[in-house]
């Protein structure tokens, strides 16, 4: 059978949760593909996505361009090989699609038609994660610019199934079970700038994780701490969440400030808990937020329980066995005021600074935040790049969120709040301007 083996790379942020995969020309050719087709997509679990052309700078780079959700739904991370082929793909006559456990979503009534609207002449296999976009005009959603992850529970008939105008789509509210993608989770599509630092960080924690062996042939041992330190709202939290995501290790996570505690004892007790559980559920990410507050400089610790916390967290990571499958990824904003004895070799030794976003860090981050967004064609991305300087990432999705509401504002008076249902068409309707992010920007 026609079939080729690429390297599996992240998707273009505007990409996301579309369900297509870029291929470049030579593969196309190779496979008898024309943009628009459908292909199976091979890893550790199959799924098929739409092919679009890739862009220039990745032909001839063998790589396949995919999202967090297709990578999930082939079972493979960034940087692992998958096997491609056309699909057989038949019309879908019907899917039944529900959320995943823990997730509660509530439908509105026309809610089948826009998520059928949005998945029309995708394909999809029984199991996959299907993500629908929630924005300002789905009432059903939770935040704009998130996707939605919706399991494909049957699909009619099995195999590639392609959805159509004819399709008898079927929500469920009822969370599903046993499905062991869950969809959620933060992966590296959502983090918009910072390619080197994800780089690094995925050397860091990725690599021993996954290959441990690498680490023991070359006689090296795997990072125990990753100290990732910058200003706040850059996505130093964003980051820690989605290398766990994207490895499928467990996450914790620590807040700085909460864990200590006035009774004595309980801290160290609380931290103890955690790095037991981490290890048990090994492959583990441990995140602590705001370590400067924890584990200040010895001179500044005024009290009693920080010295006997500090004491604690480095008698847990230097306690760690599993080497490089429990990982302590901690985050600072005032790197200077962390204690040194947390810094020296085998603790947090290795340290990320995660700066400011640049101009095109700043255009990337405003692109995953308007993903659901329905923009008017006078919103220039580039421009607002270019207008936020100093911003960064959480100011920039405030900003994003901000000009959603402005538009809602404009929408308010048509909008009876005593009806139930919003008629289909005004949602239809709803539009972000140029001018809401321009009021937005102003406040
Ligand atoms: P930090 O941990 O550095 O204080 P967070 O990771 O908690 O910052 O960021 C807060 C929010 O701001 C995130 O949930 C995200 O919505 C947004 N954000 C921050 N940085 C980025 C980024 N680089 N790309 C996209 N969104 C970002």
């Amino acid at each position: 059978m026609n079939e080729v083996q690429l390297e599996v790379a992240k998707a273009y942020p505007n990409d996301s949760g579309r369900g297509i995969a870029r291929l470049d020309p030579d593969t196309l050719l190779h496979l008898k593909l024309s943009p628009g087709d459908i292909i199976e997509i091979e890893g550790g679990d199959t799924t098929a996505a739409k092919v679009w052309r890739a862009d220039r700078q990745d032909w001839n780079t063998d790589t396949v361009r995919i999202d967090g959700f297709t990578r999930q739904n082939a079972d493979v991370g960034i940087g692992e090989r998958v096997t491609i082929r056309k699909a057989e793909a038949e019309k879908a006559e019907k899917l039944v699609l529900a959320p995943p456990e823990e997730a509660s979503v509530q439908f509105g009534s026309d809610a089948a038609g826009m998520v059928k609207r949005q998945i029309l002449k995708r394909p999809v296999v029984e199991r996959d994660i299907v993500p629908v976009m929630s924005s300002t005009n789905h009432p059903f959603m939770r935040s704009p610019g998130q996707a939605i992850p919706l399991i494909a529970v049957e699909t009619e008939p099995d195999g590639v199934a392609l959805i159509t105008e004819d399709t008898d789509v079927e929500l469920r509210e009822e969370p599903i079970s046993g499905f062991e993608k869950t969809g959620g989770g933060i992966t590296y599509e959502d983090i918009g700038g910072l390619q080197n630092e994800i780089q690094r960080v995925r050397e860091m924690v990725e690599l021993p994780m996954k290959h441990p062996q690498i680490f023991k042939k070359l006689g090296i041992e795997p990072p125990q701490g990753v100290l990732l330190h910058g200003p706040p709202g850059t996505g130093k939290t964003l980051l820690a969440k989605a290398v766990a995501n994207e490895t499928s290790a467990s996450f914790f996570s620590i807040a700085g400030p909460e864990i200590i505690s006035k009774y004595y004892g309980e801290s160290e007790q609380q931290l103890r808990e955690i790095f037991e559980d981490a290890t048990e559920e090994s492959p583990s990410i441990i995140f602590i937020d705001e370590l400067d507050s924890i584990a200040p400089k010895r001179e500044d610790v005024t009290g009693e329980v920080e010295r006997r916390v500090v004491a604690q967290l480095l008698t847990m990571m230097d306690g760690l066995e599993s080497r490089g499958q429990v990982i302590v990824i901690a985050a600072t904003n005032r790197v200077d005021s962390v204690d040194p004895a947390l810094r020296r070799p085998g603790r947090f030794d290795r340290e990320i600074e995660i700066g400011v976003p640049d101009e095109v860090g700043r255009e990337e981050i405003l692109q995953i935040h308007t993903r659901g967004m329905p923009l008017s064609d006078d919103v220039e991305l580039s421009r607002l790049a270019a207008e936020t300087h100093g911003f960064v990432g959480a100011d920039i999705e405030s900003l994003t969120k901000e000009a959603a509401m402005k538009a809602l504002r404009r929408y308010l008076p048509e909008i009876d709040l005593d009806e139930e249902d919003i008629p289909p068409s005004l949602i239809d309707r709803m539009i972000i301007k140029r001018e809401d992010f321009r009021g937005a920007l102003n406040e």
